[in-house]
């Protein structure tokens, strides 16, 4: 496909109540989404690192200048006939990988669109139903977290995962176990320890949890590999996995038991599949992991959810958990599988089923750039 026109455009999505992590607190979600057009068709894609640096190394506006810059002028007016073609074309530019993932989803999206498969499909994954997990960030206090625990429980949500961070630590995943002594629990530490801390999570192994989701630093993988030494509980990277190799590594080190996979953290849904193939040969288990994208991205994280490789509950929330009004039409709603459980289930139809509303677009946006290729001469 010949790539016409790239649009971008970085945004600012309001949230209903702040984001707590160990890294601070979000009260709105930034984000980059990025139309591609080849002839009549369309598709979009999104990329959400937030509005600074602490996720990862990058954020919102720099992506955005890394895409107006550098990355979107290398594609434009190029014919690109395979992912794999498309992170080739990217592969001169060092890291920059949420960038990269925002072209990558709009060319899988368009991928989908002229080929009029659904992207599970494109894929050739054989379920069009994914579980899904419940996710609390630091809370008010200890008795908000139970309640909303314990109507995730009743709700049927299959695992439990907690945001974990100094004040919010081991009194508070003793307080959920003892309420909730056999549900798959978790939790997300966000790189907000180091391997001095080796004997706070020694006393995390009694209370059985599911995996300790990046306790150390995201570039720090000698060191995941000596606490998983000395914990029982597996320890699932995140922030660490940024491409096929850091996974490859991390696996081979024994850094980690578990992977989360985020298409924009890995450079797209491309490096995605290509983790999620190698992990199952490897005989490690994946879960897809979200970054509260609006649903244009929600919707790539639930195609990539049906790859059977993922086999613990997913990050993907209704949009109502996170926003007032989704950036796109129409927003993220759960379904239930035969045993009802909260679940998501694949687009039926090609392309993304979720498209920004062009009035939420125009107030959520900070700035926008369109490129536009020559008209092309026989
Ligand atoms: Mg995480």
């Amino acid at each position: 496909m010949r790539l016409d026109r790239i649009d971008v455009y970085h945004v600012a999505m309001p949230l209903v109540e702040p984001w707590r992590t160990a890294y601070g607190e979000d009260y709105s979600i930034e984000s980059i989404l990025l139309k591609l057009t080849s002839g009549e068709d369309e598709a979009w894609g999104e990329s959400t690192p937030f509005a600074a640096p602490c996720y990862s190394p990058e954020y919102a506006g720099g992506c955005f200048a890394v895409l107006r810059d550098c990355l979107a002028p290398t594609l434009i007016g190029r014919h690109i006939e395979s992912a794999e073609e498309l992170q080739a074309a990217l592969a001169v530019f060092k890291g920059n990988h949420f960038a990269k993932a925002a072209l990558d989803a709009a060319w899988w999206s368009l991928e989908s669109v002229q080929t009029n498969k659904p992207l599970h499909v494109l894929w050739r994954a054989d379920r069009d139903l994914a579980l899904v997990g419940a996710d609390f960030g630091v809370m008010d206090s200890l008795d908000d977290l139970l309640t909303a625990v314990g109507r995730a429980v009743d709700e049927g949500y299959t695992r439990v995962k907690l945001k974990f961070r100094a004040g919010w630590d081991l009194a508070m995943v003793e307080a959920v176990r003892a309420q909730h002594p056999k549900h798959p629990l978790h939790i997300d530490c966000n790189g907000g320890y180091t391997i001095d801390d080796a004997p706070l999570f020694q006393k995390l192994d009694k209370l059985g949890l599911a995996m300790i989701e990046q306790p150390l630093a995201g570039d720090d993988l000698w060191d995941h590999a000596q606490l998983q030494k000395k914990l029982e509980t597996p320890i699932c990277l995140d922030e660490s996995i940024t491409s096929f190799d850091r996974a490859r590594k991390a696996v081979e080190m024994g850094a980690c038991r578990y992977v989360n996979i985020k298409p924009g953290r890995v450079g797209g849904l491309t490096n995605a599949k290509r983790i999620h193939d190698w992990c199952r040969a490897a005989g490690l288990p994946c879960w897809v992991g979200g970054m509260l994208e609006s649903a244009v991205g929600a919707h790539h994280c639930i195609a990539l959810a049906m790859l059977d490789n993922f086999v613990y509950p997913a990050d993907v929330f209704p949009s109502s958990r996170f926003y007032g009004r989704d950036l796109a039409d129409p927003p993220i709603e759960l379904t239930r599988d035969a045993e009802g459980r909260p679940a998501v289930r694949a687009a039926t139809e090609p392309g993304n089923p979720s498209k920004p509303t062009p009035d939420r677009l125009r107030a959520f946006t900070r700035q926008k750039v369109s490129l536009v290729a020559a008209t092309e001469t026989e």
